[in-house]
């Protein structure tokens, strides 16, 4: 059992000068940290709480929107071609029909973007997610050790799912497991929403992961 004294990661002996606590409450060598990501010490010394909000991103739910209505305008171009339309009077219903309905729908988008939220804190071992789903507001405050995690799409967190549906962009989801497949689906949570903090969080997950199975395997 690695005890205080030791890193996490190699079980060297740690000294006040290269000694980091990472988020998840444990200790580790400064060396071990930089082999993960360069930088991670420095990070988690000026950061006392792992902490991100999902953002607002306005272009990508443009984005979103203008693919989903090329979507539409492709099906009822076919549907109106077969109704025996000419190609010209098809796409100048369709294009007035997609316009007018998009021009509805994107501030209606924009609102659900700015509205629903996910911020996940992580401070001494214990994960706490804040969602905002229009007017319901849910925490989860569950052990680190509770989660398991992979890259996937944001849109599996049910706070963005209306969001950022496209581009298929790719962020880190915490999902709850040892849980009912009900309550599963539910709490995913995404975050990493930059390049810089999804480095952060895969290598923070990684070690805290990795550190797990040193414990046990001992
Ligand atoms: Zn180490």
């Amino acid at each position: 059992m690695a005890t205080y004294d030791e890193c996490s990661l190699c079980t060297g002996l740690l000294t006040d000068s290269n000694a980091v606590r990472l988020w998840d409450g444990r200790d580790y060598c400064e060396r071990c940290l930089e082999a993960r990501l360069p930088g991670l010490a420095d990070y988690a010394r000026s950061h006392s709480r792992l902490e991100e909000t999902s953002a607002d991103e306005p272009g990508r739910v443009a984005m979103r929107l203008l693919a989903m209505e090329a979507g539409i305008f492709a099906i009822f171009f076919l549907v109106f071609l077969a109704g025996g339309a000419s190609p010209a009077e098809a796409a100048l219903v369709v294009g007035l029909l997609c316009f007018v309905q998009g021009g509805i729908q994107l501030p209606m988008f924009f609102w659900t973007s700015r509205r629903n939220k996910t911020t996940i804190v992580v401070e001494n071992g214990t994960v706490t997610c804040r969602r905002r789903i229009m007017h319901i507001r849910e925490t989860f405050e569950l052990p680190l050790g509770d989660f398991n995690w992979t890259i996937g799409r944001p849109s599996r967190d049910m706070a963005q799912q209306h969001a950022r549906l496209w581009p298929f962009g790719k962020v880190v989801l915490l999902k709850q497991r040892n849980a009912s497949f009900w309550v599963r689906r539910a709490q995913i949570f995404a975050c990493g929403w930059t390049e810089e903090t999804k480095r952060v969080w895969v290598a923070f997950l990684q070690c805290a992961q990795d550190a797990r199975h040193t414990v046990h395997s001992e």
